[in-house]
């Protein structure tokens, strides 16, 4: 089993997306693929609840823009024939999520709870557009959302993990589930009452890192926008270079130094269990 995660620039756009279905078509193994929200969502819906709390009803030509972007992937994506459902699924979670907009607005009131409710959206969103995707090529897929299987502590701020509990849903569901790929949104979760949560910004790869420890996976491709973890950031660093092997503590300090390319919490559960993380470009 082999768990592959693929973050937000992995999944920008409609060929983007393709070229993501083309990779897990090309793995012969059995594998579980956690996605991020289409690059920038996440900071979009940030943005637009951030105008609903003071009143600003930009919020609402934000929201108009997310719905866009991912009307505009489905209809590249899927043929004609299956584009309705797809479609009209991810209208209604705009609309759910235009709701909580609403309630913000109203009461000018943005709690943390609300707000990672909110931030969620993007994940539901994309992985039901890539899911559906994959369906229709006739690959064998199973769809689950995170949020049946990642619980967090009640300490919203923090967003820590219950992991006994995680544990023991990622390992029944998969009992039962048996599909060649199944696709999972990262990033989000649910509290001990069943609300919605998540892992904190960047919290996918840690999604991915829960499952891949739960299921004692092969190993954990972390799929992005860079060939590696770099000696330094590789976008203001002109000498930086990969780091072809390293070990977790140290992939740990560079992360907590900044390198976020893997989300701090990652390395921790693959650790216990020796489970190699691969970064892929
Ligand atoms: P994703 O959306 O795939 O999760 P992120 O933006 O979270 O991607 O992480 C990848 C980014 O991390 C790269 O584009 C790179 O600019 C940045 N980064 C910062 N420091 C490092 C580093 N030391 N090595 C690699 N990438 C780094
Ligand atoms: N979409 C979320 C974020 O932008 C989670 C992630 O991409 O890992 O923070
Ligand atoms: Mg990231």
């Amino acid at each position: 089993m082999i768990i592959a995660k693929f973050g937000g620039t992995s999944v920008a756009d409609s060929n983007c997306i393709s070229r993501v279905l083309e990779i897990i078509q090309n793995n012969p193994n059995q594998q579980v693929v956690v996605v991020s929200a289409l690059s920038g969502i996440t900071n979009m819906i940030q943005e637009s609840a951030h105008c609903a709390a003071s009143g600003d009803l930009k919020y609402q030509k934000i929201l108009s823009e997310i719905e866009a972007r991912h009307f505009a992937c489905i209809k590249k994506l899927l043929p004609i024939n299956k584009q309705s459902q797809v479609l009209s699924h991810i209208k209604q979670q705009i609309n759910s999520l235009s709701t909580l907009h609403e309630g913000v607005y109203l009461l000018r009131e943005l709690s943390p709870r609300t707000k990672d409710h909110m931030l969620g959206f993007g994940e539901l969103l994309s992985y039901y557009i890539i899911a559906k995707t994959a369906i229709a090529q006739n690959l064998d897929v199973g769809l689950e959302n995170a949020r049946n299987l990642i619980f967090t502590k009640n300490d919203i701020e923090k967003n820590s993990v219950d992991q006994q509990k995680t544990f023991d849903s990622i390992r029944s569901y998969f009992k039962k589930s048996k599909h060649r790929v199944t696709i999972i949104p990262g990033f989000v979760a649910s509290d001990e009452e069943g609300a919605p949560t998540t892992l904190g910004r960047g919290g996918s790869d840690l999604t991915a890192a829960l499952i891949a420890s739960a299921l004692d996976a092969e190993k954990l491709e972390i799929w992005t926008d860079v060939s590696g973890m770099f000696t330094a950031h590789p976008k203001y660093v002109k000498q930086a270079r990969a780091i072809k092997k390293m070990s977790y503590y140290e992939a740990m300090e560079l992360s907590h130094f900044g390198a976020k390319v893997i989300y701090p919490p990652t390395l921790q559960p693959v650790m216990e269990k020796n489970i190699p993380v691969i970064v892929k470009n």
